[in-house]
């Protein structure tokens, strides 16, 4: 559908999909707690400055003058970095970024006030860790699943163009507020055959701490703003915790709403803005064939993915990767 300079044979999982090819919008990429300052077009325009090997862009938060490096810390979208994705199926550990990295899980949530011991059906402890985060690809073998999270934002329309360019599918795990302000990007995505997966309402974190009721709203209001964006009741099969933080109990609210849990293989932590040389290097050190690439289109300045993706596409297709959805 696209032209496509890699190989030919590539599977054509896509979605098909209505819509038009709106562009990225307008406004700030997500997080954005109050200060949508909205950064036009022109704003997410800088985000390939130069190629800006490292640090460089870092320093020139371009658009947004939102939250830079920092953002983890005051978290606009705090990302969802995880170190220890790779570990097991379960490992849900203390994915995310937020400040308390030790005390992830130690509150004990009120969540379930009956249920603890009870051997009520609803959930386990919000202690327990997930079980079935998904960390592969759905066809496996030489294959890699690009993920892209916490947008739509205003760099995503870049990312849009590069994927094309190389004839890439990828999965948009995108934040509620961020589809519903910009709905034309999402439609784009869909347009261009790519899917879609939940990423809460507003990227909350620690996930896990929250109550049970909130987890819900979190992530059913999500799916319904991103369905409603969209404008054609897309199928979303995947839902992502913010930071990774799945827990039995959020494990379970996605797949009441019929999504599973998305976690990763490979974290470039290209939200921390850690040089676009960085951003590759981890890639292309870390990734095995059937594994899930961790990135952003939105949550901040994202010209390090930019730049970035624009030296892994080519890569992976030298590398021979075919790209591929999550499992499902
Ligand atoms: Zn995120």
């Amino acid at each position: 559908m696209v032209k496509s300079r890699i190989p030919a044979p590539r599977r054509s999982l896509l979605l098909g999909a209505s819509a038009l090819l709106g562009t990225s919008a307008l406004l700030v990429a997500c997080g954005a707690q109050g200060s949508p300052s909205a950064a036009g077009d022109a704003a997410h325009r800088p985000a390939v400055p130069s190629a800006s090997t490292t640090g460089a862009a870092g320093g020139t938060p371009s658009v947004a003058a939102r939250p830079t490096p920092g953002e983890g810390t005051e978290t606009p979208t705090a990302p969802d970095r995880t170190p220890e994705p790779s570990a097991s199926s379960t490992a849900p550990a203390s994915p995310h970024a937020s400040p308390t990295p030790s005390a992830p899980r130690t509150t004990a949530v009120p969540s379930q006030p009956s249920g603890s011991t009870a051997a009520t059906p609803p959930q386990p402890s919000s202690h327990a860790p997930a079980t079935g985060v998904l960390r592969h690809t759905a066809s496996g073998g030489r294959t890699v699943a690009l993920t892209f999270d916490d947008g739509p934002g205003p760099a995503t329309g870049q990312v849009l163009d590069l994927l094309a360019q190389y004839g890439a599918k990828a999965t948009f795990c995108e934040i509620g507020d961020n589809a519903k302000t910009r709905p034309a990007a999402v439609q784009r995505i869909l347009a261009e055959g790519h899917r879609l997966c939940d990423h809460t309402v507003d990227h909350p974190q620690p996930m896990h701490t929250r109550p049970h009721e909130q987890q819900v709203a979190e992530i059913a209001d999500a799916k319904s703003m991103i369905e409603n964006a969209a404008g054609n009741s897309p199928t979303i099969t995947w839902w992502r915790a913010p930071g990774g933080d799945f827990t039995a109990e959020n494990e379970r609210i996605g797949a009441d709403l019929g999504m599973k849990s998305l976690g990763w293989t490979v974290d470039p932590r290209d939200w921390s803005r850690p040089g676009v040389q960085a951003i590759v290097s981890n890639v292309q050190q870390n990734l095995r064939p059937g594994g899930v690439v961790l990135m952003h289109d939105g949550g901040g300045d994202r010209s390090q993915t930019v730049a970035a993706l624009k030296q892994l596409l080519p890569w992976l297709v030298a590398q021979g990767y075919a790209f591929d959805f999550p499992q499902s």
